[in-house]
C-alpha cells in the first residue's frame, strides 16, 4: 500500500463504496460485511498499481509475434544491461581522449565486422532508417522500386509512400511478378535519385517470376551515378538453411551487393527494437549530418541491449543457441516433443481435462519467412462439458499471468516452441487453480 498515494487510496475507497451501495439499492446484499470492503479496497489499490505493460505466456508458437513484443533479448546479457540501465556510463564520453563521444560509437565496430560494410547508424527502428535514408539521399529525385517489391509492412508502413514523404517520387517499373535488369535501366534519366530494392519480407512472389542479378543491378546503379538501397527489413546474419529453413538473404550478402542496407535489429537479428543502416560511408556520412537523425536517435538500453546481442554473433554456433528467437526458430522436433510430453504429463494430473498430444506447425512471424512452417508438437486440451472454451480462453488470457493460446474447434491449443523456462509449470498452476 506505501506505493499508493493518499489521494488515490480515496479515490478507490470510493469507487469500492459506490459499488456496495449499489449493490445495496438492488438488493444483491443485505449485509456489510467491513473485513470484505476492506480487502476489495486493497485489491483494487494493489491492482491500480500494477503497470499496463505485462510479462505473457506465449502459448501460440508464433516466434515473432509482433503484438507479443517480437524477440526475446538474450539472458546472457541480463547482468550486463543491469549494469548499464542503473548506473552512469560512457554513452557520450570518450574515456580515453577525456572529450565528448559519440553514442553511435560503441556499437560500430562490431556492426561493421559483422555485416563487413564500411560504416554503419543506429536508429530508433528500420522504418525509421528508411526514412531516414531516403530523407538524406533523394528528396525531389526519383526512385526506381520494381512493382513486384511495393511492399507494405504492418502499422501501415507503405514502400511508395514512404518514398513520397521524403519529398521524392516513386518510379515503378517491371510488374508485380517479373523485372528485368532493363526495366530498370529504361528508366534511368536525369532525375534518377536511388535505386531502392524492398526485400519482400512478410510475402512471397511464387511460380512464373524473375528479377535482376542484384550484381548487375548495382552495376547499373553506379553507371547511373546513384545508389543502391537495398530495405532488407530482417536481420539476419546466420544462414539458417542449414537448420532445414528456407534461404532468406543474409545481411552480409545484402551489403556486399548494395550501397547501403536497412535492417530492424529485433526480427532475425533477435536483439532489441532498433534500425540499422549499414553501408558505404560517405553515404553514411551524409546521413550522420541530418537533422532528423536527432528526433530518431536511440537510447542508451537500446544500444547496450544491441552491442550485447551483437556480441552473440562473434561465435555462430554460440548466437543460435543463445540467441532466443535463432534457438526457438533451430529448436529440434525432438527437443519440442519433450518439452510436449513434459507439459501434456503435468496437465494430465489435473481431474477432468482430456489432454491429447500432436504435430503441427509453427509460424516465425514478424514478417519473416512468409509462407513457411517449421514442424512442432503441440498439446490439445479439452475441457469438461461443463467449462465453456472461450471463457476459459478469456480467463487464461486475462489473468496473472496472461497465457496467450490458441483455440481451434472448442479445443485449447499449446505450441510449445515458444514456451520460456518456467512456463510449463506457471500453466499447469494457472489451469489446475482454475478447473478448481
Ligand atoms: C519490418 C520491415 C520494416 C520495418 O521495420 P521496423 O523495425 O518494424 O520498423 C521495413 N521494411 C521491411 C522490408 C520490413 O520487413
Amino acid at each position: 500500500m506505501d506505493l499508493v498515494g493518499s489521494q488515490e487510496v480515496k479515490k478507490v475507497v470510493n469507487s469500492v463504496l459506490d459499488v456496495i451501495r449499489r449493490q445495496i439499492v438492488e438488493g444483491e446484499i443485505t449485509e456489510i460485511d467491513a473485513p470484505q470492503i476492506i480487502k476489495m479496497i486493497k485489491e483494487k489499490c494493489e491492482s491500480e498499481q500494477r503497470p499496463s505493460l505485462q510479462s505473457v505466456i506465449n502459448g501460440t508458437g508464433v516466434v515473432l509475434h509482433t503484438n507479443l513484443g517480437r524477440s526475446l533479448l538474450s539472458p546472457e546479457i541480463k547482468e550486463y544491461l543491469n549494469r548499464i540501465m542503473f548506473s552512469y556510463s560512457n554513452l557520450e564520453y570518450d574515456l580515453q581522449a577525456k572529450k565528448r563521444g559519440l553514442r553511435y560509437h560503441h556499437v560500430e565496430k562490431i556492426l561493421r565486422e559483422l555485416t563487413g560494410a564500411e560504416d554503419v547508424l543506429v536508429v530508433n527502428n528500420n522504418a525509421a532508417a528508411v526514412m531516414l535514408v531516403l530523407d538524406t539521399l533523394v528528396p525531389n529525385k526519383e526512385v526506381i522500386v520494381s512493382r513486384g517489391e511495393l511492399v507494405e509492412i504492418g502499422g501501415s508502413f507503405r514502400v511508395p509512400e514512404i518514398i513520397t514523404k521524403g519529398g521524392g517520387s516513386l518510379h515503378e517499373v517491371g510488374t508485380t511478378n517479373k523485372t528485368h535488369l532493363k526495366d530498370y535501366q529504361d528508366a534511368i534519366n536525369e532525375n534518377t535519385g536511388a535505386i531502392l530494392k524492398v526485400h519482400t519480407s512478410n510475402y512471397r512472389i511464387v511460380g512464373f517470376t524473375e528479377k535482376p542479378d542484384p550484381v548487375e543491378l548495382q552495376k547499373l546503379a553506379h553507371a547511373a551515378g546513384v545508389p543502391m538501397i537495398n530495405d532488407l527489413g530482417s536481420g539476419l546474419f546466420i544462414d539458417l538453411s542449414k537448420y532445414g529453413l528456407p534461404k532468406e538473404p543474409l545481411i552480409q550478402e545484402a551489403v556486399a551487393t548494395s550501397d547501403l542496407v536497412t535492417f530492424s535489429g529485433d526480427k532475425l537479428l533477435g536483439g532489441p527494437q532498433a534500425g540499422i543502416i549499414a553501408g558505404k560511408r560517405s553515404l553514411i556520412e551524409k546521413i550522420k549530418h541530418n537533422q532528423l537523425l536527432r528526433a530518431l536517435r536511440v537510447d542508451k538500453m537500446t544500444l547496450a541491449a544491441l552491442e550485447a546481442t551483437l556480441l552473440l554473433y562473434r561465435n555462430p554456433a554460440q548466437a543460435a543457441r543463445k540467441i532466443p528467437t535463432l534457438r526457438m526458430i533451430t529448436m529440434s522436433f525432438d527437443e519440442l516433443k519433450e518439452r510436449a510430453n513434459d507439459l501434456a504429463a503435468k496437465l494430465e494430473s489435473i481431474p477432468g481435462l482430456s489432454v491429447q498430444m500432436g504435430s503441427g506447425e509453427s509460424q516465425v512471424g514478424g514478417g519473416s519467412f512468409p509462407g513457411y512452417r517449421i514442424p512442432t508438437a503441440l498439446v490439445y486440451l479439452t475441457l469438461p462439458t461443463s467449462c465453456s472454451p472461450t471463457k476459459f480462453e478469456q480467463l487464461l488470457r486475462t489473468g496473472e499471468p496472461p497465457i496467450v493460446a490458441r483455440l481451434e474447434h472448442d479445443q485449447l491449443i499449446f505450441d510449445v516452441r515458444t514456451l520460456q523456462g518456467g512456463d510449463v509449470t506457471k500453466i499447469y498452476h494457472r489451469i489446475s487453480s482454475l478447473m478448481k
